[in-house]
């Protein structure tokens, strides 16, 4: 109001208008140039509308594209100009330790290879792909994509790094080879000296009456070592099978345990080893599939008897206790075999259910070991959704305990 007074004041005093004539040119001259100005306006606020709405469909966009990335279950980078990161969903997070945007993909990866692979894709603008083996924090292996994507200006993103994570894939292959080399040589090495026996009997033995005796007698041996190890492959595998099923059968353990016991007494009796299970008066019952149960405890007992005390004075002991646990978790039954046998070295404990693995190789075989026995117990335990513990020292015995869901 003031500054339009001014305005007429000064138009008066420089122009010899009178002030009524200077205020009628004033607003003359006001509503002329309003009057030419809407046009501007109208465009302005068009364009600022354009602008919004532009800028609403890129954010749009933008969220798309980050849930796009978001649900793919392989780590993915997106990369903007120079090669910094714009976007990385939480696998590429979490596997490359990523804790901020806008930093170059070197300081990220710094292997050369995929450098070279993402600057030959800003370069032919045509899609790579690549294999990378990272080495830090833990060894992993990709296959890795990059892509090209066409962008309208500077700040959309340029290029996608799509990693697949090959390392399970890989772990698997490498187990099923070793696998089937682990088998193969425990079958080749008793069919060697089947063999070599028998030539030796066609051959130079063959009329030696006590070599026939005592050579008949490694083959039986060798005989049943194949058989033991066919029979763990075929069990192994059955496991196997049906490890997604989870059994539902009730299992009476003391039952079950008394009949192990009794399965076994000749073979501790040969050993010089005393079996003890005091059977208790409280019933202990096991959701479970007894065949798998029953293997399992023949097989902890059975080493416990292998690898026991040899001077008369081993021993093999069986508990059963209750283990009780919160409102919502399941009881428990725990099944502990002990023994005061040979016990095992702490750096072989946690290998012991490795298919084929032995804490001693030649005393294993000697005893008509397999290397696989562990590994089924493992297995059955797993599928019953229960848990096997190994305590243990060298020299002083060991303690395998079994927990089953109670039923
Ligand atoms: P194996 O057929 O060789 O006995 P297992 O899978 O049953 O194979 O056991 C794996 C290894 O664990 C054995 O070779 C042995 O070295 C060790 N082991 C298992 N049970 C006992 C035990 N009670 N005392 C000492 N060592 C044991």
């Amino acid at each position: 109001m003031l500054f339009t007074a001014l305005v007429l004041i000064i138009i008066s005093n420089f122009t010899s208008l009178s002030f009524s004539s200077a205020l009628f040119a004033f607003v003359s001259a006001a509503c002329g140039l309003a009057w030419a100005s809407a046009p501007l306006a109208k465009e302005r606020e068009q364009n600022a509308k354009v602008a919004r709405s532009k800028t609403a469909k890129r954010k749009n966009e933008k969220i798309i594209w980050e849930q796009l990335i978001e649900s793919i279950p392989d780590p993915v980078f997106i990369l903007g100009p120079q090669n910094k990161l714009l976007y990385a969903n939480e696998q590429a997070k979490n596997i490359f330790n990523i804790k901020r945007l806008g930093v170059g993909i070197s300081a990220i990866i710094r292997t050369p290879k995929l450098l070279e692979a993402i600057d030959a894709v800003t370069e032919s603008k045509e899609k790579k792909k690549i294999q990378l083996v990272e080495r830090t924090p833990i060894e992993r292996q990709f296959t890795v994509n990059i892509a090209w994507l066409a962008r309208e200006d500077k700040s959309d993103p340029t290029i996608l790094v799509h990693f697949r994570d090959l390392t399970e894939q890989e772990r698997l292959n490498r187990m099923r080879a070793d696998f089937i080399a682990n088998a193969s040589h425990e079958l080749r090495t008793p069919i060697a000296s089947l063999l070599g026996f028998v030539e030796t009997l066609q051959g130079p033995a063959k009329n030696d009456e006590a070599a026939r005796e005592k050579f008949l007698g490694i083959m039986a041996v060798q005989g049943r070592r194949m058989t033991n190890l066919v029979d763990d492959l075929l069990s192994l595998s059955r496991v196997e099978m049906n490890a997604h099923k989870i059994p539902n059968e009730k299992v009476n353990l003391v039952t079950l345990l008394h009949n192990t016991m009794d399965s076994l007494t000749p073979l501790a009796e040969q050993q010089n080893i005393k079996l003890e299970f005091e059977e208790p008066e409280e019933e202990f019952v096991a959701i479970g599939e007894e065949d798998e149960l029953s293997q399992v405890f023949q097989n902890l007992v059975h080493n416990a008897i292998k690898y026991g005390k040899s001077d008369g004075e081993g021993y093999v002991r069986l508990f059963l206790a209750h283990i009780k646990r919160d409102k919502n978790k399941q009881e428990q039954i725990k099944v502990i075999v002990e023994d005061n046998g040979i016990g095992i070295a702490s750096h072989h404990i946690p290998r012991l259910t490795e298919r084929f693995y032995r804490a001693d190789i030649e005393q294993s075989r000697e005893k008509g070991g397999t290397g696989l026995g562990l590994a089924i117990t493992k297995h059955i335990i797993t599928r019953h959704r229960g848990e096997l513990k190994v305590n243990s020292r060298k020299g002083h015995g060991s303690i395998f305990s079994v927990l089953l869901p109670k039923a």
